[in-house]
């Protein structure tokens, strides 16, 4: 039994206007989101980083490139239920996830039970085996001033 560990992550601009979707659940609320070619979705974008890290398989550019009109405004947990069919395509079986979304506001904690059902529907393993995380950055840097959002996502596959 082969088992491996993958990180990823992941981060974009802020503009107003824009939904925020972490997750794959559009936050309530939130004045802005993120700017980017699909829906800018960073935390599902560092879980699939964090996955294909793991089985050796690139990296969400490789697959996804921002190049490609196919894939803007795309649903990034469309992304990542692919990416879960590239794994099973290998033989790799996931599991567990860990991640943190670094986020100056709104509150996120509400959201966390969501965004483990919508995360852990598109890669076919239980809510309990993907953990979801929040912090802020104190008012720090880019993110502290509100002009960006950031995750970081670990992954563990195994394969027979
Ligand atoms: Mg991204």
């Amino acid at each position: 039994m082969s088992v491996r560990s993958g990180i990823g992550y992941d981060s974009h601009r802020l503009a107003g206007g824009r939904p925020l979707v972490l997750g794959g659940v559009e936050v309530p609320g939130a004045v802005r989101g993120p700017v980017g070619h699909s829906d800018a979705d960073v935390l599902t974008h560092a879980v699939i980083d964090a996955l294909l890290g793991a089985a050796g398989l690139g990296d969400i550019g490789l697959h996804f490139p921002d190049t490609d009109e196919r894939w803007r405004d795309a649903d990034s947990i469309g992304l990542l239920r692919e990416v879960r069919g590239f794994l099973h395509g290998q033989g790799w079986t996931v599991l567990h996830v860990d991640s943190t979304v670094i986020c100056e506001r709104p509150k996120l904690g509400p959201h966390r039970e969501s965004m483990r059902g919508a995360l852990s529907d598109a890669i076919g393993i239980r809510p309990l085996d993907v953990n979801v995380k929040f912090t802020t950055n104190e008012g720090m840097g880019f993110i502290g001033r509100d002009e960006g959002v950031a995750a970081l996502a670990s992954a563990t596959v195994e394969r027979a």
